[in-house]
């Protein structure tokens, strides 16, 4: 007898056929005695669908972040209803919880919550009663009992954590693609499926852009010590393993993949008089608003008056807040103007395998260079470097990248 969890994403709960075949599935491979919890997002774009009606009633709604919460936790309640009739259909006990009913507690942070606790004392109780739980992704509530939502792309987070929560034997991640790639599968074409990856490379492809994970849902794998199995909705192949080491030949890889962000945008601030604490001014104002601040740099720009100018990114979502927000700072500090460009992107190599490999930075400048793309911003962390550049020529840069570090056999 196991207790799993499976999580099926938006492209795979995409329509009511769809939903009727996620309930065939599950139960034609669920053994006697399982206890299944199902995790699920909102059907195919919904959550996009939502938002769009939210900016027919202002550009940024953003800005009423409690409403915008309480607009996408209906995606999510959709499906976990649809799917808890489908499963009721085919004759087998089932029932629908929110994220609030299986006791996913958040922060107050809404539209970027953080899950501080959860207590799925209901879970249990309905798993003890025969049922299959089907349980609301990407939302929990607050000590007000608000709904607060978990970032986009969260129910993989709502799906680890609560794998964890319930010591759960086994966390699969269903979606549409079937496991995790060198690179997304849409933008290279002879991108290689992985047979396994660690958290630490998984956790920074996803925070550099590889969208098929939320990062903070690889954080909870690593806190649960908790293995995720990332594979297809629609056929029955195994995957890719994200755990804690490798266990095969895949070691020996210097570079793990290429990932990449479309949804970045750049913040100058030119001009800025270069004394100590003007980083502290600008980027804790940020910090207070819960903007994440991405690549950063600071230059001289003018020695002879003191001024400095400071570049930085910011998730695209959080454009306007960050705007907003900078203006008033920039004024404060009387800066000479405050510039943003949005059409830009952000490419990146990830893997543990660079440390201690001199080379690997000046192959993925090469890469680049022989494609005509020129780079506006290097940053790097242990594992990964990436390089902001014009968004129209992210699709030819990140084919450079990836034909040279996985040539073609
Ligand atoms: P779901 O709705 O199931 O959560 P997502 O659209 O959030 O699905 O994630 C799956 C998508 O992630 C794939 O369709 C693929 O385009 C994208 N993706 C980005 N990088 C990678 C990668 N390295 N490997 C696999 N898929 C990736
Ligand atoms: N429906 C939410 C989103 O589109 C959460 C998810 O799909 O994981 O971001
Ligand atoms: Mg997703």
């Amino acid at each position: 007898m196991a207790l799993i969890v499976k999580k099926f994403g938006g492209s795979s709960v995409g329509s009511v056929e769809k939903i009727m075949a996620v309930a065939k599935r599950i139960i034609d491979e669920k053994k006697a005695g399982d206890k299944v919890v199902m995790v699920v997002s909102a059907m195919g774009d919904t959550t996009d669908d939502l938002i769009a009606l939210a900016k027919g009633i202002n550009k940024d709604p953003y800005q009423y972040s409690r409403e915008m919460d309480m607009l996408l936790t209906t995606g999510e309640q959709v499906s976990i209803s649809l799917l808890t009739m489908a499963f009721k259909t085919l004759g087998h006990k089932a029932v629908s919880l929110t994220g609030p009913l299986a006791g996913m507690k958040t922060n107050s942070v809404h539209t970027k919550g953080k899950l501080v606790d959860i207590k799925p004392t209901r879970v249990h109780e309905e798993l003890d009663k025969g049922n299959i739980v089907v349980v609301a992704g990407f939302q929990g509530c607050d000590e007000l009992g608000d709904p607060v939502t978990l970032g986009r792309g969260g129910s993989d987070t709502s799906a680890v954590a609560l794998a964890g929560a319930l010591k759960a034997d086994s966390c699969e991640i269903f979606t549409d693609v079937d496991g995790v790639y060198s690179a997304d599968p849409r933008i290279v074409k002879d991108a290689r499926k992985m047979k396994e990856i660690t958290y630490y490379e998984m956790l920074e492809m996803a925070r550099l852009g590889a969208g098929v994970m939320q990062p903070r849902s690889v954080e909870m794998g690593k806190y649960f010590n908790i293995p995720i199995h990332v594979r297809s909705t629609f056929t029955t192949k195994t995957g890719t393993m994200i755990r804690e080491e490798y266990t095969m030949e895949e070691k020996d890889f210097v570079i793990r993949g290429v990932a990449h962000d479309e949804k970045v945008a750049k913040i100058a601030v030119l001009g800025v008089p270069n004394n100590p604490g003007i980083a502290y001014s600008i980027f804790s104002a940020l910090a207070e608003a819960s903007v994440d601040v991405d690549m950063i740099v600071q230059s001289i720009r003018n020695i002879e008056k003191n001024v400095t100018d400071m570049v930085f990114t910011v998730a695209s979502s959080d454009l306007s807040q960050a705007k907003k927000i900078v203006d008033r700072v920039a004024d404060q500090l009387q800066a000479i103007a405050v510039l943003v460009e949005e059409d830009v992107a952000k490419v990146s190599i990830v893997g543990a395998g660079m440390l201690g490999n001199p080379g690997i930075a000046a192959r993925m400048f090469g890469a680049l260079s022989k494609a005509a793309v020129n780079i506006e911003v290097i940053s790097t962390s242990e594992i990964s470097i990436s390089c902001l550049i014009k968004g129209a020529q992210l699709k030819e840069a990140v084919n450079a990248i990836h034909a040279e570090f996985f040539p073609q056999k």
